[in-house]
């Protein structure tokens, strides 16, 4: 067992309901059994109950639960920074060249290595994947991710139209290479499966019957829905039957408790009322939705219609694997919404970037706070003393405050250690540790 004593900070609550200030917890102390946080409190009367038990000091800086993210694609890890194109253009000149060199397994297993090794750096420890279209690439991220410790739910990407034709294949194989990759590693340890059309513009109607059919073993669905204004003309240009993007997917039955569906920018109140109806959650992105020009996220009105909403980094579209980053994105892009906007405070972002992941994950009984039976997955953000963040926290005048500087100017380079159901992940060893 061991003692963990700092400045120790999470969000029990829900923000989103009720005073937000509420929602915010600090304790002086936890302690850590074999993983799981056993204990929350005051250092002394953690010291009294578990006599004798070793303390760890963390001396400054903050210790937050493990972030979470709910969009990120492993496949192009390294081909962030593409920038000066809107969505279908960034896809067929940047991303899917990239994604297409998975084909080969040495090179997927380097890149499974950079993603996870990022993923740790950045202090991410759960994320919903989206995967490569190569099975063999999946197993190299699946093997890693175990290895890791990480919290994965991922799967392999399914297409069979429109995209270049190395990454496509046929509803028939999509169904045997996925279900192959269940059988192996749904369910094992911290891993789950996450059925992946890219979206329903690369996905024929058989295709996302295949989808359908897959989801019957128990596993989590994702995919694009939304996003800009070419693709969602197109989708509906495909679907002559459907009655907007979000049914391509619901009349295949794809929007389920168990399903997040990444950016939605641009959905009809009837999409939204689909999504809170089913219980789907959405995955906001916001330097993604920047970089792309995609547009601005109606945050006000999925909350309205009572849609879940949680945080993904995008990566490679987006600006990082640095969750903190996101949530500063997603303040400013509400505060120039004007009236449409949400004025977001620093409790919100501690919130989207840990704990409303862990609920739109379907995990929040086990990661996203601190609370005790969850397992012990942690950041500590610790700036150098002589930092802009160092210097700013030093005059923070409370919890929430210091919140809102760590929001404001934390990098990744502010991460000191991270840790994995209560392993500690030191610096240095972050990338290693992963491959
Ligand atoms: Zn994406």
């Amino acid at each position: 067992m061991t003692i963990y004593a700092g400045t120790i900070v999470d969000t029990p609550g829900d923000p989103f309901d009720g005073d937000p200030a509420d929602a915010l917890a600090e304790v002086g102390a936890v302690c850590v059994r074999e993983g799981i946080i056993c204990g929350r409190g005051t250092l002394a009367a953690l010291r009294a109950e578990y006599a004798g038990e070793p303390v760890t000091q963390l001396p400054d800086g903050m210790l937050v639960p493990g972030f979470i993210d709910t969009h990120v694609h492993f496949p192009q890890i390294r081909a962030i920074g593409g920038l000066g194109m809107p969505l279908l253009d960034w896809l067929e000149r940047h991303a899917l060249p990239e994604e297409s060199r998975l084909a080969d397994q040495a090179y997927a297993r380097e890149v499974a290595g950079d993603f996870l090794g990022g993923l740790l750096a950045s202090g991410t420890t759960s994320a919903l994947v989206f995967g490569s279209h190569f099975a063999p690439a999946m197993d190299e991220l699946f093997g890693a991710a175990e290895r890791s410790g990480l919290n994965i739910t991922s799967g392999l990407v399914v297409s069979d139209r429109i995209l270049r034709p190395d990454l496509l294949r046929t509803p028939r194989a999509a169904l045997a290479d996925s279900t192959d990759l269940i059988g192996r590693w749904h369910d094992r340890g911290r891993l789950r499966y996450a059925v992946t059309p890219r979206f329903s513009l690369s996905a024929s109607n058989e295709m996302l019957d295949v989808c359908a059919q897959l989801l019957e073993a128990g596993v989590w669905f994702t995919s694009h829905v939304n996003e800009n204004a070419a693709e969602v003309a197109m989708v509906a240009g495909l679907f002559p039957g459907a009655r907007h993007y979000l049914d391509t997917y619901r009349r295949h039955g794809l929007v389920t408790k168990r399903s997040v569906f990444a950016h939605n920018i641009h959905p009809s109140d009837v999409e939204l009322a689909v999504l809170a109806e089913h219980g789907a959650c959405v995955a906001h992105c916001p330097t993604s939705n920047c970089a792309l020009g995609s547009g601005m996220f109606p945050l006000r009105r999925h909350l309205a219609h009572g849609v879940s909403i949680a945080l993904g980094s995008d990566v490679g579209a987006g600006a990082g694997l640095f969750l903190p980053k996101e949530a500063l994105q997603a303040y400013f892009i509400q505060q120039i919404m004007g009236p449409d906007g949400m004025n977001l405070t620093p409790v919100h972002l501690l919130y989207l970037a840990t704990r409303a992941g862990a609920r739109a994950l379907g995990l929040d009984d086990r990661v996203g706070d601190f609370s005790v039976g969850k397992d012990f997955d942690a950041v500590w953000l610790r700036p150098n003393p002589g930092s802009t963040l160092g210097v700013n926290l030093t005059y923070a005048r409370d919890t929430t405050d210091a919140l809102a500087r760590i929001f404001t100017l934390a990098t990744p380079a502010d991460v000191a250690d991270v840790w994995i159901r209560g392993v500690a992940r030191q610096g240095p060893s972050l990338s290693e540790a992963a491959r």
